[in-house]
């Protein structure tokens, strides 16, 4: 356990997991992942004491840390098994790759906005999370990195980026809200075969906007 942890930080995010429960989430690997992962410490010191409230915050360059009961949402729709590659696109705080480390995943997660991509790569492995780090556009994916056996995207994106759903496996499954800027529609699609993609819809979401290039 990381020194800037402690019980009563545990303790709330114990109330934090009943609250997930209680909205739906059931899956125990996701609710046990979230009971670790000290999202105080991917938080500004001016919103700590908020951090084991279910909401987003800021976390500057006009970004948020996504609320933890979209984290837990999306990553059930993920069905994240041991050693899977998944593929994040905005990494933001780092705390939704975070999670998915916990799960046993193996992360590669992408960030368009410099200052925040360079401030993650300090925080996560300081709290023992080694997720691979990379800086550019998440439309593009990493096609050398691939296939992924999943891919999540945790900023709201106008259409399904058509090279992410190329750069699954078939049998992969990538999770992304689509929509325009107001709300998205939270997407489940499966690559069923070559040129065969099931989808699905999940419920509406706010997410900050996928933009497309990188910041300098
Ligand atoms: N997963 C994050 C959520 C961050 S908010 C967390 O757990 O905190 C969404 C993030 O997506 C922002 O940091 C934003 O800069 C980033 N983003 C937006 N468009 C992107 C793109 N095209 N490629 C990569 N990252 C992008």
């Amino acid at each position: 356990m990381d020194s800037r942890d402690s019980l009563r930080h545990q303790g709330l995010r114990k109330r934090l997991i009943d609250g997930i429960r209680i909205k739906g989430v059931r899956d125990q690997r996701v609710l046990d992942a979230i009971a670790k992962v000290p999202r105080h410490l991917f938080m500004d010191s001016s919103f700590i004491q908020f951090a084991y409230k279910d909401q987003a915050f800021p976390i500057g360059a006009g970004q948020t840390i996504s609320q933890p009961y979209t984290v837990a949402f999306q990553s059930q729709l993920l069905d994240v098994q041991p050693n899977e590659k998944i593929l994040e696109v905005g990494t933001g705080s780092g705390y939704q790759a975070a999670v998915l480390v916990e799960m046993g995943a193996q992360v590669y997660t992408i960030e368009r906005q410099r200052e925040l991509f360079l401030k993650v790569q300090v925080l996560l492995p300081e709290l023992g999370y080694n997720p691979k780090f990379f800086f550019g556009d998440g439309y593009k994916g990493l096609p050398t990195y691939g296939p992924f056996d999943k891919i999540i995207i945790t900023a709201g994106a106008p259409m399904i980026p058509q090279d992410l759903l190329m750069q699954l496996r078939i049998g992969g499954v990538l999770v992304a809200p689509i929509g325009p800027t107001e709300k998205q529609i939270m997407y489940k699609v499966t690559r069923v075969s070559e040129d065969e993609f099931e989808k699905e819809k999940h419920g509406t979401f706010v997410f900050v906007p996928m933009l497309k290039g990188t910041t300098n």
